[in-house]
């Protein structure tokens, strides 16, 4: 990645700033850097001429290598070529982006569907499509960063909850409802002030499940909007793989459902799921889509195979699998008591598991550590620290998929364990941080 071109050595003063920030960044055990893979995703990868078992990969159903998916990358390609050419409003909107968004509404039951180049731009051109300066958005504590940038950019009052807490969501709640009130006049005339909640379903970094019920109700309670972003849960849960809030009964009540193509769905992009009103105004509105080309046609026919897939009955079959894996996984390395597994006291609250399983270290420095420590084993598993996470919440993400085999599993626990007895060990080497 890092490309050094000899002929200019000479330290210009803006390198040397950008070099007093890297240092901050390094001495804070923050520096991240990419690592070259020459395979595809899948649980054995290949790094630097290594082969490493894989738990750090949001491909949940192993599907981003399927021959399902890559045939229809393939015809799309042959049929409609390799670039979109425009925006979709400019230059005409390819056919297999229709295909896909019929193909998410019928999976999500919802009237429409809108599909983006990511899921980040998924959430900034909707909440700025729905929200301005005299609008509250209520974000969880542990929300996504693309959905807190969506929120800082879009001008509203900004208000956050402590993580899935719904007294304090209540609380922010009553108090919204009377700042509604007492908002100009005027103002109200031209635009009503609107209050929008904004969650995931399945949290991105600790893998725990929002009480989506609650939270429906609540917002029904105070007049306010829901917005689930089921990144995590997309394809994983729920009947056909809709996702935790149709596992939970609720999709219907909710106005804004997102989703990412990425993920489970083995391919690339965003989506929102709702009524052909929101769907018609993110058209007209939504800046990251009406300013932006629109994605390879491949993207799109290979993430709407990926959307029949998971509803047939070897998307079934993968999300069995997976299950077997993720609650493995979970038996498997609670031995590893010094270190805390994140998410276990909500486990019982909702019917469905995640495939996240972070293992919470703390120190930035150790969580690196701990995670080069299983790379010399030949085991992929990210460290994930500030920003992704606060500070001090730093932690190894273990992420399992349906392609994962018992025995990879096995090994995964048995070198978590074989490293906790080693600890001791591992705390006092003082190694300068370098994994993302
Ligand atoms: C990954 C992720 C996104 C962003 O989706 P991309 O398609 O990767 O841009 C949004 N929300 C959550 C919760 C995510 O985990």
């Amino acid at each position: 990645m890092l490309i050094i071109n000899r002929k200019f050595p000479r330290v210009s003063l803006f390198d040397e700033h950008l070099h007093q920030q890297l240092d901050a960044i390094r001495d804070a055990g923050l520096y991240r850097e990419l690592r070259r893979v020459d395979s595809p995703q899948s649980p054995h990868i290949r790094i630097g001429g290594k082969t490493f078992l894989n738990f750090s990969s949001n491909d949940y159903l192993g599907l981003a290598n399927d021959p399902i998916l890559k045939e229809a990358a393939g015809k799309a390609v042959k049929k409609f070529g390799t670039g979109a050419g425009a925006s979709r409003l400019v230059c005409g909107s390819l056919a297999p982006f229709h295909e896909l968004e019929e193909g998410l509404a019928g999976f999500k039951k919802t009237e429409a569907a809108l599909s983006f180049s990511t899921g980040y731009a998924t959430a900034i051109g909707t909440i700025c499509a729905l929200l301005g300066e005299d609008d509250v958005v209520v974000l969880d504590k542990l929300i996504h960063a693309c959905l807190v940038d969506a929120a800082r950019l879009c001008g509203a009052k900004i208000r956050v909850f402590a993580h899935s807490d719904l007294d304090d969501l209540e609380k922010i709640l009553r108090w919204s409802s009377t700042f509604r009130l007492s908002g100009s006049t005027l103002k109200r005339e031209l635009q009503p002030p609107r209050t929008l909640i904004v969650t995931e379903s399945f949290f991105s970094m600790d893998g725990d499940a929002a009480p989506l019920r609650e939270m429906v109700a609540l917002k029904e309670k105070y007049g306010a909007w829901l917005m689930v972003d089921e990144a995590h849960a997309t394809g994983v849960c729920g009947k056909h793989g809709r996702g935790l809030a149709d596992e939970l009964g609720v999709g219907h009540r909710i106005e804004i459902q997102m989703g990412t193509l990425g993920k489970a769905l083995g391919a690339s992009g965003g989506f929102i799921c709702g009524s052909l009103a929101l769907i018609e105004l993110l058209v007209n509105r939504a800046r990251s889509f009406i300013f932006s080309t629109a994605p390879v046609p491949a993207a799109a026919a290979a993430a709407a195979a990926a959307v029949c897939f998971v509803q047939s009955n070897d998307g079934e079959r993968r999300r069995r699998e997976l299950l077997e894996r993720v609650k493995q996984c979970r038996t498997g390395i609670l031995p590893v008591s010094d270190h805390q597994i994140g998410m276990g006291d909500r486990r019982d609250a909702c019917p469905a598991l995640s495939a996240i399983i972070p293992i919470m270290v703390g120190n930035e420095k150790k969580a690196v550590e701990l995670a080069d420590a299983l790379s010399e084993q030949g085991i992929f598993v990210p460290a994930i620290r500030y920003p992704t996470v606060a500070r001090g919440k730093a932690r190894l993400r273990v992420t399992l998929t349906a392609a994962h085999t018992t025995d990879d599993v096995n090994r995964l626990a048995a070198a978590l364990n074989g490293l906790v007895n080693r600890k001791s060990q591992i705390q006092n080497q003082n190694a300068p941080a370098r994994r993302t």
